[in-house]
């Protein structure tokens, strides 16, 4: 039996229906309590109202973490529900794999790492460059998400990989795997595929 969930936020705010992209942004900036996270998520969910980005409904979280992200970060924003089926998802194993990366590395500060962690993870599913599944706008909001949220973690990238091959590597090596066929990045085929722009 396929179990429904309402999950997704359908982009507006029930007193702002069908405003979307970035006015839905500065309403939820209006509200914002002043956390590191709050313009992150704001862009995500502003992307989001505008079919913008490749996260699952609700950002990837389920109905009671979304609306408990939106209280924490957004307090007396509303923002309409629809229901969607869930779906079997073959790759649940790289998937639980990357979100137990991400909240082993979390910061401790706050408990919007844990949400971020799910997001991020979901983000990873998605085929595209990581900061553009979340529906951020610029690369460098993600990486302040991950110096944020995940400090230690964002700190070893230090010669500025791609960020979904960086956290892909990490889990290799967590495993003792070594996937590139080339002793080192400077002398391997595929560095542009790691290193090159993120546009
Ligand atoms: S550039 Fe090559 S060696 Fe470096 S991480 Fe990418 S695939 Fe591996």
């Amino acid at each position: 039996m396929t179990q429904a969930r309402s999950s997704i936020l359908d982009s507006a705010p029930v007193r702002n229906a069908g405003v979307p992209g970035h006015p839905l942004y500065n309403e939820l900036m209006a509200h914002a309590v002043g956390l590191p996270n709050d313009p992150l998520f704001a862009q995500m969910i502003a992307s989001q109202s505008n079919e913008v980005g490749a996260l699952p409904p609700g950002l990837g979280l389920d109905e009671a973490g979304f609306c408990a992200l939106l209280a924490r970060h957004f307090p007396g924003v509303e923002l309409a529900l629809r229901r969607c089926e869930q779906s079997n998802d073959p790759r649940t194993d790289e998937h639980d794999d990357l979100l137990q990366l991400l909240l082993d590395e979390r910061a401790g500060r706050d408990v919007s790492e844990l949400w971020m962690a799910h997001i991020v993870t979901a983000a990873c599913m998605a085929s595209d460059h990581l900061w553009q599944d979340l529906g951020l706008w610029s690369r460098d909001q993600l990486s302040r998400l991950m110096s944020d949220n995940f400090p230690a973690l964002a700190a070893k990238n230090v010669y500025d990989m791609k960020w979904k091959k960086f956290l892909y590597k990490q889990l290799c090596e967590r495993e003792g795997i070594n996937a590139c066929r080339a002793p080192s990045c400077e002398y391997c085929t595929d560095y542009l595929k790691c290193f090159g722009p993120e546009e």
